[in-house]
């Protein structure tokens, strides 16, 4: 049933990306009088506010009418849009009630069961594992939110999915008021957005929300390893579940010495059967597979056991994501464009199996680069510095690796990571810089690392 308020008057939505856009639709289709603005002003955004039109809604690029905002019943936020940006601003002074994208869709989706994954890393990759795990199992079930479909887009059609495996941003549940999921995962809690949060508090705060409706049927699956995560979790209402990637005793763990990942008391499949690189995979490994087991008995049984270990042995990495491009001449070429910060650069760069030769560059954040030396130490025989940020690079790695700064463009740069490989070693980009000095972004990096490593660009 759709709230009174968005039915008397307007309801705005801030943003027009992939998500705001099915949500007017689905206000629309639910008759509701809507209008969405958006401070870019592109040809792609031109072509899909002509299409949203079409369907009676009133749409503004390039600006938002911050008066009309003001007037609305409720505010709509699209998940790209930060919570200080000046409509939302407006509007809660005003005050009007501001809700998240996903806050409307779940309003249309009451048979939908799902998964709601937050964390400061590895959101997208266990909600993706999640809904592989889901459909392995025989169940009707979509990825959502960052990675897959928007939750408004589920909300659109004419059989939505029987589950969801849901990602939310720290934005998103600070605006999601009846989030009540099944199974809620909290991966880890490491300061992160400290440009948009006056305070680390504050966004701890917000992932926090995850336990607002909390109540003692919940389920939750929560990271042993990070002790804020227990913190925050602890005397939370409901079930506590926990994994653990070191191997600690817990509901879902990495027996290393056996090489086994063991769920609910009993070995569920291999570690050499994840295709996954890196520790932090098998974490959100184990806690894609403990939450999809918890959500429903019929989920672990043994042959549920069985399918959800089969699954796992199916799924892939997200691109970008330490993504093997293939192997040429010998040499592995490991695309991780998505590590953008030194944190995840260490993690990528500890995933590292084979003697490797590591691409460090592009746009500097403003984070040192020393944090790097040990892993780089223990996995790299080489490191190429490169990009607006190499100058800082090598004056903080210079001293303690191997390391060369390579000028000029990106196909210099993988020229000499291919001269430098033996065969057996791996060329990552795992650049701990965002792309903005070369590319467009992480992506468009990505694809031209793994167009050049396997020599379809010259
Ligand atoms: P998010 O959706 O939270 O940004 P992703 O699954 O897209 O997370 O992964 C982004 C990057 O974060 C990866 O490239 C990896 O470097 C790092 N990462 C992924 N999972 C974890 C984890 N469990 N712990 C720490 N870092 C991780």
């Amino acid at each position: 049933m759709m709230p009174g308020q968005w039915r008397t008057g307007e309801v705005a939505v801030v943003g027009l990306g992939r998500s705001g856009d099915a949500v007017a639709r689905l206000l629309r289709a639910h008759h509701a009088t809507v209008y969405v603005s958006d401070s870019a002003d592109t040809d792609d955004l031109r072509r899909q506010a002509d299409a949203l039109r079409s369907t009676g809604t009133s749409v503004d690029l390039g600006h938002h009418d911050l008066e009309r905002i003001a007037r609305a019943t409720t505010v709509v936020v699209s998940p790209g849009v930060p919570p200080d940006a000046e409509p939302v601003a407006v509007a809660r002074a005003r005050p009007v009630p501001v809700v998240s994208e996903v806050e409307v869709a779940l309003t249309f989706l009451t048979s939908m069961q799902y998964l709601a994954i937050t964390g400061t890393n590895g959101k997208s990759t266990v909600t993706a594992i999640a809904a592989h795990v889901l459909r392995g199992l025989g169940v009707h079930a979509e990825a959502a939110g960052n990675i897959g479909a928007a939750v408004s887009w589920l909300a659109l059609q004419s059989s939505p999915p029987d589950w969801a495996a849901i990602e939310l941003s720290s934005f998103q549940l600070h605006d999601t008021p009846s989030i009540a999921p099944v199974v809620g995962v909290l991966t880890n809690l490491t300061p992160d957005h400290l440009d948009r949060y006056p305070s680390i508090d504050a966004y701890y705060a917000d992932k926090e929300l995850l336990f607002r409706n909390a109540s003692n049927a919940s389920r939750w699956v929560v990271n042993a390893d990070d002790a804020r995560v227990l913190e925050m979790t602890r005397g939370v209402r409901g079930v506590v579940q926990r994994y653990s990637a070191q191997g600690r005793l817990s509901d879902a763990f990495y027996d290393r010495q056996g090489g086994e990942l063991v769920v609910l008391d009993a070995p569920l499949m291999s570690r050499a059967d994840l295709p996954l690189l890196g520790d932090h995979n098998v974490g959100n490994a184990l806690a894609a597979a403990l939450a999809v087991m918890v959500a429903s008995p019929d989920f672990r049984t043994i042959a549920g056991r069985q399918r959800v270990a089969s699954a796992l042995r199916t799924v892939r990495p997200l691109h970008h994501r330490l993504e093997t491009v293939g192997v040429f001449g010998g040499v592995a070429y490991i695309d991780d464009s998505k590590a953008t910060n030194v944190a995840s650069a260490a993690v990528g760069i500890a995933s590292m199996v084979r003697p490797t030769i590591l691409l460090l560059g592009g746009k500097h954040k403003g984070e040192p680069y020393t944090p790097l030396v040990d892993a780089i130490r223990a996995h790299c025989r080489g490191v190429i510095a490169y990009g607006a940020a190499a100058p800082l690079i090598m004056d903080d790695l210079g001293r303690d690796v191997v390391i060369e700064h390579v000028g000029g463009d990106f196909e210099r740069v993988m020229e000499r990571a291919r001269q430098l490989a033996r065969p057996g070693d791996a060329v990552l980009l795992s650049p701990a810089c965002s792309s903005f000095d070369m590319f467009t972004n992480y992506e468009a990096r990505g694809q031209r690392f793994a167009r050049l490593a396997r020599g379809t660009v010259r």
